[in-house]
């Protein structure tokens, strides 16, 4: 039986214990995952601990870095980047295996892998296993409910929309009903006028409706609020707030008062929770499952287990909690994997402080929405947003793709960046 590092199960525990090795296990190659490893090696490497041989191994269930942010979008060939591709220059090992078990007192992990489950030993582990779309017991919703949570998601939605022509012609046959005007409601909506024409041959029979059950569409988005609604207006979507879901089926959506919208295509985005495995250390989450980090990205009260990302909560600013994002999951892998390096060569840790946050919402062919802070002050819209929206999507949020080990490395500055330009110039 042989992994993807090329051993047998048992060589995996042998050579480690040969030379005596110590691991740095990192579960998750996200957007923390990915940095928090890139950081490791860029610790390890300045450092240079000749008589300690220490191993960067990494566990996701895919063989590819997802850039999840944009599985909102039409074009996902390139939202995949190789683990190989930024791993193997840098010198960290990975597998490609679901985690099933976390065994802290034994320092052991349960994977199961296309050959079969392993147990992998660990000296530090970083839980960076990110978080999942919430789906609540309605009926209905598991099995007829679309979402772009994740690539998979996004993939079974992209060959819904393009089998849509073969169903029987009917006035549900191109009508999309999205549930939940958050962030990633809202930009799935806003692509869907358009891509659902392209694939029809005409506007006319398209129908597009995004619900929510809180007053305002897209309440939670400040400044931003009244830009989405108008944007979402002028590209004829219906708004459809204040209204309570009863069930979904084949047939479309019921709502609590009875009305049944009938629609082909219903995507559901209610929200993200923290990966269920965090259940398994042995702390007290926040509401969204979290993991309680110090500003060094530790677990608190688990000395050799730190976390980063969507599954870590963190004080980021020094007084609020870190907020699921890309923007602080990645810093926040860097510094755990700085941390996590350091640690276990006795260096100082470094404290993580990020004082800005930014919210910026692909509107589609209508443009973007960039807002600043917590409260979320309008700064842009429109095409000038757009050109920021690209920049992080197609830029700022990659790794670098060249396989050059120093490009890598460099990248993994345990730094906090900018935040992304409001004013991009043409390209
Ligand atoms: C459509 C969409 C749009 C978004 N837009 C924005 C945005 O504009 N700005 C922003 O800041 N954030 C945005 N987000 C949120 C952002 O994607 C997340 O906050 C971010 O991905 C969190 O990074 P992470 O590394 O913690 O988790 P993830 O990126 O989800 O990575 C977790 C990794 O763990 C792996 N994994 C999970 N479970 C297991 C297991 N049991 N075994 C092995 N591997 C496992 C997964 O395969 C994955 O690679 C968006 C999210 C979505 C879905």
């Amino acid at each position: 039986m042989y992994d993807r590092l090329g051993r047998t199960r048992t060589n995996l525990h042998r050579e480690r214990a040969e030379v005596n090795v110590q691991r740095i296990l990192i579960l998750g190659a996200g957007f923390a995952g990915l940095w928090c490893a890139a950081g490791a090696a860029r610790k390890l490497f300045e450092s240079k601990p000749s008589n300690q041989p220490i191993e960067i191994l990494v566990i996701d269930a895919r063989s590819f870095h997802s850039i999840r942010v944009r599985n909102y979008e039409l074009d996902l060939e390139d939202t995949r980047v190789p683990l190989a591709d930024v791993l193997d220059p840098i010198g960290v090992k990975w597998l490609e295996g679901r985690v099933k078990q976390l065994d802290l007192t034994g320092h052991q992990v349960q994977v199961q892998t296309a050959s079969g489950e392993q147990t992998i030993d660990y000296t530090r582990l970083v839980f960076a296993l990110g978080s999942t779309l919430v789906r609540p017991k309605i009926p209905g919703l598991a099995e007829h409910a679309l979402d772009v949570d994740a690539y998979e998601g996004a993939l079974e939605l992209r060959d819904h929309l393009a089998s849509l022509p073969s169903q029987p012609a009917s006035s549900r046959r191109y009508t999309a009903v999205v549930i939940g005007a958050g962030l990633t409601g809202s930009e799935i909506t806003a692509e869907l006028p358009e891509r659902l024409a392209g694939i029809a041959g005409s506007r006319k029979s398209v129908r597009v409706i995004l619900m929510d059950r809180t007053p305002e569409i897209a309440q939670a988005m400040g400044g931003a609020q009244p830009v989405i609604e108008r944007a979402m207006r002028e590209m004829g979507v219906e708004l459809r707030p204040g209204v309570t879901l009863k069930k979904i089926s084949a047939r479309g959506v019921e709502l609590d008062d009875g009305e049944i919208i009938e629609a082909s295509t219903v995507i559901w985005c209610g929200g993200m929770r923290a990966n269920a495995l965090t259940a398994q250390i042995p702390v007290a989450s926040d509401e969204l499952g979290r993991l309680p980090v110090d500003n060094s990205m530790r677990v608190q009260g688990v000395d050799d287990v730190y976390a980063a990302g969507d599954s870590a909560c963190s004080l980021i600013d020094g007084r609020r909690p870190s907020i699921m994002s890309c923007q602080y999951s990645r810093p926040m892998g860097r510094f755990a994997g700085h941390n996590v390096a350091a640690d276990l060569l006795g260096l100082p840790l470094l404290p993580l402080r990020i004082d800005w946050y930014i919210t910026c919402v692909d509107l589609g062919p209508w443009g973007a929405v960039y807002t600043q802070g917590r409260d979320r002050v309008l700064a842009t819209q429109g095409e000038q947003a757009k050109r920021t929206k690209r920049l992080i999507n197609h830029e700022r949020i990659y790794p670098p793709r060249t396989r050059n080990r120093d490009d890598i490395l460099r990248a993994a500055a345990p730094e906090v960046d900018a935040p992304p330009p409001q004013n991009v110039a043409t390209g």
